[in-house]
């Protein structure tokens, strides 16, 4: 896919809608190699090549040329979405039924990690 504005506008308004839905603050979305190259090298080490494979990474990053159609762009940005959300599920059944139920409307709690509530005397 051809990263037009269009296109680049309708990422950021998926992300904030799924985003919302899974409870998570809008992340920042880098679309193109130089949107890459300019962040701080700690973010983005191992990932500043344009050689890169995959079509999206939880930090996040969006192969947006490789994407063959609509429905993988946003199957893609959902996918990295439910990482952020549930950063302790790694790929499998249960990761994708949060993505099946966050696809169909289904909205999360934010994420809290446990222990870290002040503890009751
Ligand atoms: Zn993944």
């Amino acid at each position: 896919m051809k990263l037009t504005p269009e296109l680049r506008l309708h990422i950021l308004e998926t992300a904030g809608v799924y985003a919302a839905r899974f409870g998570i603050p809008e992340p920042r979305i880098l679309m193109s190699t130089r949107e890459v190259l300019e962040m701080p090298r700690h973010i983005t080490t191992g990932r500043r090549t344009t050689a890169y494979k995959y079509y999206g990474v939880a930090y996040t990053q969006y192969n947006i040329r490789k994407m063959p159609d609509a429905v993988v762009l946003e199957e893609t940005i959902v996918h990295e979405l439910v990482h952020m959300r549930f950063p302790y599920l790694s790929h499998g059944r249960r990761f994708n039924g949060v993505m099946r139920r966050g696809l169909g409307g289904a909205r999360f709690k934010p994420y809290r990690k446990r222990g870290l509530l002040p503890k009751r005397r």
